[in-house]
């Protein structure tokens, strides 16, 4: 599998203008993303490249060779999701992750990292709720989850199921343990393939 990053955009008409299929990731700061992407491509650092200085307000966009599939990007949008009623979500970044969302023919689907240690907050049943309005595939990943005993993942399943906004199923993660990994590969292979429904 290769992988590597692309480039980072600060503007729509920056977006890369190879038409593959596109997975957007969001999460707050330090729910596990770069580890989860590093061990989804089996690569040691590359995700933290987003991190850097000056690449935590644009779409870092991160160009994937699979094995045996096509290739496609992940675009990851940090910190998306998660400021919705402050002023961050009216800054220029907001706008431009927003414009970027509202694109008829992209991203093909999101997937929506949560800790899953932590209850659901206003703002991330906000998100989720949009996310259902959206309608395109999105997948809720709860992470870490070997920080939690079986009864606990199963209760956070539970919490992050949200039946009122129709969530999919929720699924459990683990960068440390490699659990989840599959799961998340099975729902990119659906989308990509347009057999994933939006909810
Ligand atoms: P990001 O800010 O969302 O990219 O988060 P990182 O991937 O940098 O992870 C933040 C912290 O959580 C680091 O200290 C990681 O070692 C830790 N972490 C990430 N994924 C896992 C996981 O699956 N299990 C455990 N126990 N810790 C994790």
């Amino acid at each position: 599998m290769d992988a590597h990053f692309v480039k980072s955009v600060f503007a729509l008409k920056d977006l890369p203008n190879d038409r593959i299929p596109e997975i957007a990731v969001a999460g707050k700061s330090n729910v596990g993303k770069s580890s989860l992407l590093n061990k989804i491509l089996n690569k040691r650092s590359l995700a933290k490249t987003s991190q850097t200085p000056g690449k935590t307000r644009c779409l870092n966009f991160f160009h994937v060779t699979p094995e045996k599939r096509g290739p496609f990007h992940f675009v990851d949008l940090p910190g998306y999701g998660f400021a919705k009623v402050s002023q961050t979500m009216r800054d220029e970044w907001g706008k431009l992750i927003d414009a970027y969302l509202a694109l008829n023919d992209r991203p093909s689907g999101v997937i929506a990292l949560f800790d899953a240690r932590r209850e659901p907050t206003d703002v991330d049943m906000d998100w989720i709720a949009w996310l259902g309005e959206w309608g395109r595939p999105y997948l809720v990943v709860l992470t870490k989850c070997d920080k939690l005993s079986k009864n606990e993942q199963a209760q956070s399943i539970k919490r992050w199921t949200l039946d009122e906004l129709k969530v999919h199923k929720p699924i459990l993660s683990s960068a440390q343990e490699g659990i989840g990994v599959d799961k998340i590969w099975q729902w990119i292979d659906e989308v990509r393939a347009g057999r994933k429904k939006a909810a």
